[in-house]
């Protein structure tokens, strides 16, 4: 078939399927534009997106001033590697370390880069800094955790699909229960080398589990009297997705993260992704203050398109329609909607036995064991009815429109799934 012809989503589909590695479990929905919180399908079917490219696309799906920032960047000088300077880099990380409020920025692409950044910065802070000796170094992890798809990374998952036959893992992990501070506690106790803690404030692929309102101030707290790096993954739950413009933000809407808020929660290494580009571009970020950050010297650490002028004029731009759009009010308004009425439906359900979350990352657990397909047949019959949402772990649901959204179209989208979710009671 020529290659000038349209495809149809079954043809679509038979390539990807033909050519491509199996390493996805796509649902069978091919799509070919996207604007603001919709996405339209090569035969013309529009959905509401209730997923955003696992919270990449938050601020809309092609934005015009980030696509406008990307197209004129693109036009002028796209990449020079970091055995030169560029014109962008420096406006840019004086920005992003302003908005978060840290002394110094590591740019590289994806989230797993970034986690990998984090956690070699952390090791070598723990040798050079704490003083602890050569290969000793500890870094503790949470079950359920998600920070990537890397050798490393999948070393430390308990996800056994993710782990299984893709050792020998890589060591100086240890695993504790999420949202039990007890159990850090006594971890940070069992060792004097620990360098750091990993931790997502949210878990969002593990099913959006929320944990205790103190549990991220608490796990600071101990990490600081112990010298432990708390290092925060804000890859998913970053960049005004939970209702702040981080999630270690705690309950404060103001325009940038920062130490005056008495519910904020600093991290010692700041992780961050996905929509830090607001889905145009894959652009990550490490942040941390000089003390930790200054163990990386030239030639450590590194990545021939980290840093590139695209990226910078992107995450400029993506960063500045968070605040000036408001989308952390918005995330925070319409969540609060969310969770009120499908928690309504959800009382009265023999279907979902639960809704939660925070801002405009939820998820709804499906009454069924996780090894059914009633969560993916609820999901194909989500799409039939107009709107995207992914499955996360069997029977969780995950929910995470682009926070463009108004409050008529929530309303709508959450008519969709009610009624939905109505065709599977039992
Ligand atoms: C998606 C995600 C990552 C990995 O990001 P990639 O860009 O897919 O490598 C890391 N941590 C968290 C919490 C994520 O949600």
């Amino acid at each position: 078939m020529s290659v000038l012809e349209k495809l149809t989503s079954a043809d679509a589909i038979a390539l990807e399927d033909k050519y491509g590695a199996h390493n996805y479990h796509p649902l069978p929905v091919v799509l070919s534009r996207g604007e603001g919180v919709y996405v339209w399908d090569v035969e013309g079917k529009k959905y509401y997106d209730f997923l955003s490219a696992y919270s990449a696309v938050n601020q809309g799906h092609c934005h015009p001033k980030i696509v406008g920032a990307m197209i004129n960047q693109a036009q002028t000088l796209t990449l020079t590697s970091r055995a030169f300077y560029n014109d962008k880099l420096g406006v840019y990380e004086e920005f992003i370390t302003n908005y978060f409020g840290f002394d110094k920025v590591l740019p590289m692409n994806t989230g797993a880069e970034a986690v990998e950044t984090a956690l070699k910065i952390s090791r070598k802070w723990a040798y050079e800094k704490k003083g602890i000796q050569e290969n000793q170094a500890q870094i503790i992890v949470c079950e359920g955790n998600f920070h990537g798809r890397t050798t490393t990374i999948i070393s430390f998952s308990n996800d056994e699909n993710a782990r299984k036959n893709f050792g020998p893992y890589t060591e100086g992990f240890i695993r504790i229960p999420y949202n039990d501070i007890d159990a850090l506690e006594k971890a940070l106790q069992s060792s004097n080398n620990i360098a750091g803690f990993l931790v997502e404030p949210i878990q969002g692929e593990a099913g959006v589990y929320t944990p205790a309102e103190d549990y991220l101030a608490k796990a600071k707290a101990l990490c600081k009297a112990n010298n432990v790096l708390f290092i925060a993954d804000e890859v998913q739950t970053g960049i005004a997705r939970t209702g702040s413009i981080l999630a270690v933000c705690g309950n404060c809407t103001c325009e940038k993260a920062c130490e005056k808020q008495a519910t904020y929660v600093a991290p010692d290494i700041l992780i961050l992704g996905k929509a830090l580009s607001g889905g145009a571009y894959p652009v990550s970020a490490v942040l941390a203050n000089d003390e930790i950050m200054n163990v990386i010297k030239p030639g450590q650490h590194g990545s021939t398109f980290g840093g590139n002028p695209v990226a910078a004029a992107v995450a400029i731009a993506a960063l500045e329609v968070i605040n000036e759009e408001n989308l952390s009010q918005n995330a925070r308004r319409l969540g609060a909607i969310f969770r009120e009425k499908i928690g309504e439906f959800v009382a009265n359900s023999n279907i979902a036995t639960l809704v939660r979350g925070k801002g405009l990352l939820n998820a709804i657990v499906i009454n069924d064991t996780e090894e059914s397909d009633t969560a993916w047949n609820i999901c194909m019959k989500l799409a039939e009815n107009g709107l995207l949402a992914k499955p996360t772990h069997g029977n969780i649901i995950r929910f995470a429109p682009p926070l463009v959204m108004n409050e008529e179209q929530l309303l709508n989208c959450i008519s969709i799934i009610i009624n939905t979710l109505k065709e599977f009671e039992k």
